[in-house]
Order: C-alpha cells, then sequence, then structure tokens
C-alpha cells in the first residue's frame, strides 16, 4: 500500500533548479527575477464537473496544468512554479503514475518546476496553482481595452465543445477531425509564447476557457467598453467548417469554453506587428471586432449582413 509520503515522493517530488527549496519542507521557497512580479493563479478540475469518472489520467495530468498556464499565458507572464492539491478516492499507482506523466511532460515543455502541494483522500480533486512571472507593467490585464482598439483571437474556439458534443452524440464527427477536436478537448496547449509576445502590444488579453462571447464580456466590463464581435470574421476550424448543424456551429464558436485560445485587444497601429508575430510563431491570428465607447460591459455579435445576433452582459457562472 502507498502512504501518503510514498505518493509524494515517488510520484511529485523532482529536484529543483531555479527555486531556492522545493516539495519537502512546510513551504517552497522562491524568488522573482529582479524587476518582475509575480503572477499566482489557481485552477481546480473536479470530477464529474470538469472531467468523467475513468478520464484517461495522462491527459488529465496534462489539462489540469495546461489550464492553469493557459491564465499566466493570458497575464504575459512567463511561467516558473506550480503547486499540487490533489483529493484521491484511493492510492492507485497506475493513475499516480499515468497522471504525474502527463502533468511533468507539460511543466517540462514550459519550464515549470513543481515546488509543492498536498495530497489527501476524497472525490478526485485536481487543484493547481500556477506562479509566473512579469514586469508590472507588462502584464496583460483585462482593464486596458481602449475605444478604437481591434478585438484578436488566437487559433479558432469551438473545437473542444465540438469534441463534446460528439461525445454526448449530438453530432457525428469523422476520423481526422474528430482526432483534432479531441485533442483540443483533452490536451490543450496554452499559449504561452504568445502571451510573452503580447507585452506591450495588447491592450488588454483574457484566456478562453468559459465561451468567447463571456469571456469577452469579462474585457469588457473590467475595460468599461463594448466589445462588437463579427460572427463571420471568426476563425473556424475544418472540423467546425463541416458541422452541418449551423446552430451547434454557432454555439461551439461563441460559447463553448475550454478553448485556452487568447483573446486580446489592441491598438489599430499594432496590427502589422501582430501579422509578423502569427507568421513568426506559426499560429493563426485573427481580427474579429472592434472596442467601442458604446454601451459598457456588453458584447454584440454581428452577423455578415451587420444585424445584431447577440447581446452578452456578463461571462459564464457556475452557480446559474
Ligand atoms: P504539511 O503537513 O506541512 O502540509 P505535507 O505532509 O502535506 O506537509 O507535505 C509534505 C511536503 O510535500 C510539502 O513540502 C508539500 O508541499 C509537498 N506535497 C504534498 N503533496 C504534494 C503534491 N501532490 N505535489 C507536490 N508536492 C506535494
Ligand atoms: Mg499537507
Amino acid at each position: 500500500m502507498l502512504s501518503e509520503f510514498d505518493i509524494i515522493r515517488r510520484y511529485f517530488t523532482r529536484p529543483v533548479k531555479r527555486a531556492l527549496l522545493g516539495v519537502g519542507d512546510d513551504c517552497a521557497l522562491v524568488a522573482p527575477e529582479p524587476g518582475t512580479v509575480l503572477a499566482v493563479s489557481t485552477d481546480m478540475l473536479v470530477e464529474g464537473r470538469h472531467f468523467l469518472a475513468g478520464a484517461d489520467a495522462v491527459e488529465l495530468g496534462h489539462k489540469a496544468l495546461a489550464v492553469n498556464l493557459s491564465d499566466l499565458a493570458a497575464m504575459g507572464a512567463a511561467p516558473r512554479y506550480a503547486t499540487l492539491a490533489l483529493a484521491l478516492p484511493e492510492a492507485d499507482a497506475a493513475w499516480l503514475a499515468q497522471f504525474s506523466q502527463g502533468f511533468f511532460r507539460l511543466a517540462d515543455a514550459f519550464g515549470v518546476e513543481l515546488i509543492g502541494g498536498d495530497t489527501t483522500r476524497g472525490p478526485r480533486n485536481i487543484s493547481i496553482t500556477v506562479i509566473g512571472t512579469v514586469p508590472p507593467e507588462q502584464a496583460l490585464r483585462r482593464d486596458g481595452a481602449k475605444a478604437g482598439d481591434e478585438v484578436w483571437l488566437s487559433g479558432a474556439s469551438g473545437d473542444a465543445a465540438l469534441a463534446l458534443a460528439h461525445l454526448d452524440g449530438r453530432i457525428r464527427i469523422a476520423d481526422a477531425a474528430l482526432a483534432h477536436c479531441l485533442a483540443r478537448l483533452h490536451t490543450p496547449v496554452p499559449c504561452v509564447a504568445l502571451g510573452l509576445r503580447l507585452r506591450g502590444i495588447a491592450t488588454s488579453a483574457i484566456d478562453v476557457s468559459d465561451g468567447l462571447v463571456a469571456d469577452l464580456g469579462h474585457i469588457a466590463e473590467r475595460s468599461g467598453v463594448e466589445v462588437e464581435l463579427r460572427y463571420a470574421a471568426l476563425p473556424r476550424s475544418r472540423a467546425l467548417r463541416a458541422c452541418a448543424d449551423a446552430r451547434l456551429a454557432e454555439e461551439c464558436l461563441l460559447a463553448g469554453g475550454d478553448d485556452y485560445e487568447l483573446a486580446f485587444t489592441a491598438s489599430p497601429d499594432a496590427s502589422k506587428r501582430l501579422e509578423a508575430l502569427a507568421a513568426e510563431l506559426g499560429l493563426a491570428l485573427t481580427r474579429i471586432g472592434s472596442v467601442s465607447a458604446g454601451d459598457p460591459g456588453r458584447v454584440s455579435v454581428y452577423d455578415a449582413a451587420g444585424n445584431i445576433m447577440q447581446i452578452a452582459r456578463k461571462g459564464f457562472d457556475h452557480f446559474n
């Protein structure tokens, strides 16, 4: 039988390079680089809410960290450290080996050190706190969007939601498109490099976790501006373009969630730089709308004819 301390030692203790002290003491010790502040964020994944019982443990280890790194990316912060609080129904060695493999593979890819956590028995629950660093004046906050800015989106939204619709039996997606959408749902890749390069360019940014319109609503609200989205301008993956159900496609694009792309605003003066950046990073950056003084806190979605399709005000609410 694995004890709590066996679990920590065997699966979650690795030598640290950057931290002064990692797993094993009462606290970890870290120091930010001179000229930077710490960016700190926590995201929790709850079984039955964010993932299904029996979900692949390698993918869970990846996704639990990925959704957290996505928040650092959206702040323009460089990932540095993570802590991991785990509640597990039992000490399952195979599950732990897989989970830690998925976790550390992504952690290594982004230079993140696991420096502590907590381990307890309970309904399966994964709570990760990430710590990054950013020069304070360059942090990509939600409250900096200005009237006249353009709204940009990395990659494309909707694919993770399309995968869910397939798993729920609402639609059938074929082979290659299905593999693409399932990867987007289960092993999202946080836009860390993009977030770092948006320092000094984006006036505001957010990662798209709850749905494009809902998340842009946070920028609209915090910046005291209206966001006007052009539905026809939204980037669409091949899988989404192949979706014959127009209503489902709209739902996935605008409200799907779990995209972990970056939505951000920037002055029109920055568009050349952003196009060059997209080419350099090998990713799509698409202008999807604009910011106006209009009706602060509102997100309006316009169709190709210029008619309003949808008006939204607030972000996704887990309690309503
Ligand atoms: P405490 O009693 O002070 O809370 P614990 O016995 O819970 O300490 O943890 C011992 C050490 O192991 C601490 O340094 C803690 O940060 C670390 N730790 C516990 N669980 C995890 C985990 N799942 N991942 C990484 N580190 C962990
Ligand atoms: Mg503890």
